[in-house]
């Protein structure tokens, strides 16, 4: 992953002129630190690392998974270094990770774990310094005991330090469907350039994932009366030509089964889900799921990448040159992390701003960035989407390193 992330590099340097010592100062990250976590007689590797803190302190989740790797933790803080610097907020970028299997932890271990967590790192974390949230399988329990064991090691209230808390420790309503809202202004702005002459019952939609992302996606969308045929979890997925029931299929699956079971549709296999004759193509659910191995396979035109990495290199270079329009993750999925900010503001400030207010704030960012983004792509001519988003990322990151140099 990190060779992936500094190819998309080098390709920068052609396409808006980098040299090579801005590239050497993007492609390494500026803090990687390692612990071990001893828990009874076991011992988790844990990072967390800042790849970039040139526009202000780190941010970036913190994951719990058996595979978690340092290779990983480092292309995740890379792509929130770019993320943080498209949004235009003022954060440098960073990730966090546990190698061990949450699923087979009791509440008491994870709550063990966490609190090892902010033990071992309390030093590189502070709302000045490193800013952590949730990534996959932590939420705000997690950001709960983080910030409790946190704050007894300093020795003071700092609810700063960590973003996705429970609204009683300083966290923010709008945090729960911040990203899919988000996501849901980059989808209109995009049917707005691509696809204005049709209507909205007539663009056929699908959802990879299910959860957090992509449910409250397939709602916005179904909502304004777009087409979604099919959307899919981790046991598969379900199809119905005419379009879903979205609201009954939410209900169904907050009651604790999964969408594939849903008896008003076919069910299909996430396989087929990726690859119907569809117009456009949601990714809310993991990454690497189109890989040079399926990407001739794929029929969508247009893809929004909810979901981090969803789109390897290679598959993303075969989807461009046959015109795939791909909106990049940095951008469509940065509506959590520009809520976060809001919840690191007010938590600063001692603050509490009004919620109308901040979804409007969300809104105009959202919208900003996409036309920035967009009038670089038709002013460049020969990038895509996710190539003149990177372009706006890295500019603004040589800038502040040039100013501070
Ligand atoms: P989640 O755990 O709430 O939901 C993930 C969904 O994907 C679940 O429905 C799960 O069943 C489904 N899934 C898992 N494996 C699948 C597979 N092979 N095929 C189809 N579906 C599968 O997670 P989330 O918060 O919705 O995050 C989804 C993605 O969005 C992740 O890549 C995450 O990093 C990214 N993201 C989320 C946020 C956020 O605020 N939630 C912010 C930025 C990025």
């Amino acid at each position: 992953m990190v060779q992936d992330n500094l190819s998309r590099l080098q390709e920068l340097k052609d396409l808006d002129n980098l040299s090579k010592e801005d590239l050497d100062l993007l492609s390494v990250p500026y803090k990687v630190s390692y612990r071990e976590l001893v828990i009874g007689n076991n011992r988790y590797p844990a990072w967390r690392i800042i790849y970039s803190n040139d526009l202000g302190p780190g941010k970036g989740g913190i994951r719990y998974h058996q595979d978690v790797n340092e290779d990983e933790v480092q292309s995740l803080a890379f792509w929130m270094t770019l993320k943080n610097s498209l949004a235009d907020i003022p954060y440098g970028g960073a990730k966090g990770g546990v190698k061990f299997n949450p699923k087979e932890a009791d509440r008491k271990e994870l709550e063990t774990v966490s609190r090892a967590y902010a033990q071992a790192f309390y030093q590189v974390l502070g709302q000045d310094v490193d800013v952590p949230a949730p990534d996959v399988y932590t939420n705000s329990q997690t950001m709960a005991w983080i910030l409790d064991e946190y704050e007894k090691k300093v020795g003071h209230h700092e609810p700063g330090m960590i973003t996705g808390k429970p609204l009683e420790l300083g966290g923010i309503k709008l945090r729960s469907d911040a990203t899919a809202q988000g996501g849901y202004f980059i989808a209109q702005e995009m049917i707005k350039e691509f696809l204005k002459e049709r209507r909205p019952q007539d663009i056929k939609i699908v959802v990879q994932g299910f959860g957090n992302a992509g449910l409250f996606m397939a709602e916005k969308l179904a909502a304004d009366n777009f087409k979604i045929v099919a959307v899919s979890d981790s046991q598969g997925g379900i199809y119905k030509e005419d379009g879903l029931d979205i609201p009954a299929l939410s209900a169904y699956k907050a009651a604790g089964n999964n969408v594939s079971s849903y008896s008003d549709g076919k069910a299909i296999s996430n396989t087929e889900l990726l690859e119907a004759e569809v117009d456009v193509l949601v990714l809310a659910a993991l990454e690497n799921q189109i890989t040079g191995d399926n990407a001739d396979k794929i029929k969508a035109k247009y893809i929004i990448e909810l979901a981090n990495g969803p789109i390897d290199l290679a598959a993303d270079k075969y989807l461009d040159a046959k015109g795939t329009v791909i909106v990049p993750d940095i951008l469509a999925n940065s509506g959590g992390v520009i809520v976060s900010y809001f919840e690191w503001a007010q938590n600063r400030t001692g603050q509490i701003l009004d919620e109308e207010y901040l979804k409007g704030l969300l809104e105009k960012k959202m919208r900003n960035n996409w036309q920035r983004m967009f009038s670089l792509y038709q002013e460049k001519g020969n990038v895509s989407l996710r190539q003149a988003a990177y372009i706006l990322a890295v500019r603004r990151i040589l800038a502040a390193k040039h100013w501070r140099s």
